[in-house]
């Protein structure tokens, strides 16, 4: 009887700056996909090329995920019965595996120094400019290799400790195909492939080596990655195979690329900066160049929404919902509905869905970072009067940050006021209508938002004057401009004494 395997998926990023759009969402199909199959998700840190290394890029990988509520399952930061998960800590598992391979001619040493290799490019574009020289079958040959060079001339080099790296021998005349869980058969035309390095002069295993080293030894079932990894597909399907893993090998998605919003070519960080919208989960300051690329986070965007929003970029339910909780979405995600083709990236439907979710949460899930919010814009608000706050104005949020347009006038004088606006249709029986309806609230002075709104309204009928007229003065006098919730609310909020020295103020500068 066979076990049903557990699906067992993996992120496994390069720390080679900050995590964009793209890699997100692949961390999030890979963990929609293991969750909703009881499996595991985990998190490999791919940092084999230490050229292209980045002091804080793994951090930021870390909180990015964790902003988003991915949670792996195993990863270099909780460990794992695989552990370790930091490609540079597991250096000695993958050297064994280069040499299998060799010994099996499966791959081979290569003394080619880097000038020797230079020269043979430079003789490529000779004859075309164009032409690029490939390290594959047809060249393989005339090179300094243990596939050209006699057994005893190999062992000499070696003996001598002549720097070398380990080659795989790409087939020539084999179709290499595989099933994409997104773009179904895809067959490569033989012969193409160049022969990889797989272990570098230094030791140290190519990402092709290491990627497929690791999804075996930590029993990866499906893998989930950019397309831009797609041409390197060959080269790890005959690793499986030339290690006697074929049987093993994860099922690949290769996600389609999130494009640019109109549509050509790649989502990159340029494009965030000139269109004006992130393309980062979470602040970038690149240590190389010193820029700052704001991120999601930081532009008052919630993770719920963020999720929400990478989840639809390339899925759809197929109904008319759009609207997703992480839990929903781990229900719902289905590899048949991602598409084949790029995604656009609509920063105005970005937009929508952080409205949406904002509109949607609950007051206590929103306060902590609207408190976080007015606080960095210098306002300490109070938790009880913020509890009454939010609902009223949480639909005219579209991000975080438009928390402190909407609260702030609760807690401080406003900075202007557009009295502009009402001074034409400003008149004695208004000015008058203010002053009488202060005198008696000073009666009651009460906070009552529905008795101070029918006092209101009684007064204004005695006087003659439409409440209408009334409530746009009140409003520019309290706020200081045409926004917010019922004026008689936000004058209960404010209380007497803030509304009464706010439409003096009024009254007195509209004369
Ligand atoms: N380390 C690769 C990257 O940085 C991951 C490719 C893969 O998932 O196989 O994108």
């Amino acid at each position: 009887m066979s076990t049903p395997t557990t699906v067992r998926t993996r992120f496994a990023p390069s720390p080679t700056g900050g995590l964009h759009l793209g890699g997100v969402r692949t961390a999030l199909y890979s963990y929609l996909y293991a969750k909703q199959h009881g499996g595991q998700f985990v998190l490999r840190i791919e940092d084999t090329d230490q050229n292209r290394f980045v002091e804080g890029a793994e951090q930021y990988i870390q909180e990015a995920l964790a902003w988003c509520g991915i949670h792996p399952d195993e990863s270099p930061f909780h460990g794992g019965p695989h552990a370790p998960y930091r490609q540079s800590e597991r250096k000695d598992v993958y050297k064994q595996y280069a040499l299998q391979l060799v010994a099996a001619g499966h791959a081979y040493y290569a003394f080619d120094t880097p000038e020797e290799l230079e020269a043979r490019r430079a003789e490529a574009k000779r004859d075309n400019e164009h032409a690029v020289f490939q390290y594959d079958h047809s060249t393989r040959g005339a090179l300094r290799n243990s596939l050209s060079l006699l057994a005893a001339e190999v062992d000499a080099l070696l003996q001598a400790g002549t720097p070398y790296v380990i080659r795989i021998a790409m087939p020539s005349n084999e179709t290499i195909a595989f099933t994409d869980m997104i773009r179904g058969h895809i067959e490569f035309e033989p012969g193409l492939c160049d022969d990889k390095v797989l272990l570098k002069g230094d030791g140290m295993p190519t990402y092709h080596l290491a990627v497929v080293v690791d999804d075996y030894l930590m029993g990866i079932t499906h893998a989930f990655r950019g397309e831009e990894w797609l041409p390197s597909a060959p080269v790890h399907i005959m690793l499986w195979e030339y290690l006697g893993w074929k049987n093993a090998m994860p099922q690949w998605a290769h996600l389609p690329l999130i494009l640019k919003p109109d549509g050509h070519g790649k989502l990159s960080k340029r494009d965030g900066q000139r269109l004006g919208f992130p393309v980062f989960p979470l602040t970038w300051g690149d240590p190389a160049t010193n820029e700052q690329h704001q991120g999601f986070r930081e532009m008052g965007f919630m993770p719920e929404a963020f999720v929400n929003l990478l989840a639809l970029l390339g899925w759809n339910s197929g109904t008319e919902q759009e609207v997703f909780s992480l839990d929903e979405l781990i229900a719902q995600f289905r590899m048949e509905r991602v598409h084949k083709g790029g995604a656009k990236f609509d920063f105005e439907k970005a937009k929508w869905f952080n409205q949406e979710w904002i509109k949607q949460s609950a007051t206590e899930r929103l306060l902590p970072n609207v408190i976080a919010v007015l606080k960095d814009a210098g306002i300490e608000a109070d938790t009880e009067t913020l509890n009454v706050i939010i609902p009223l104005v949480k639909e005219r949020c579209i991000t975080m940050r438009d928390f402190v347009q909407q609260c702030e006038y609760f807690f401080r004088l406003p900075s202007r006021f557009d009295y502009d606006v009402i001074a034409p249709k400003w008149n004695a029986d208004k000015k008058a209508f203010f002053e009488t309806w202060l005198a008696q609230w000073a009666e009651t002075k009460t906070t009552d938002f529905a008795a101070i709104e029918a006092h209101a309204k009684t007064l204004a009928t005695e006087r003659n004057i439409k409440l209408g007229e009334l409530q746009l003065p009140l409003r520019i006098m309290l706020v200081g401009d045409k926004f917010g919730p019922n004026v008689f609310q936000i004058a209960g909020l404010l209380g007497y004494e803030q509304t009464k020295e706010r439409v003096m103020m009024g009254v007195n500068a509209l004369g």
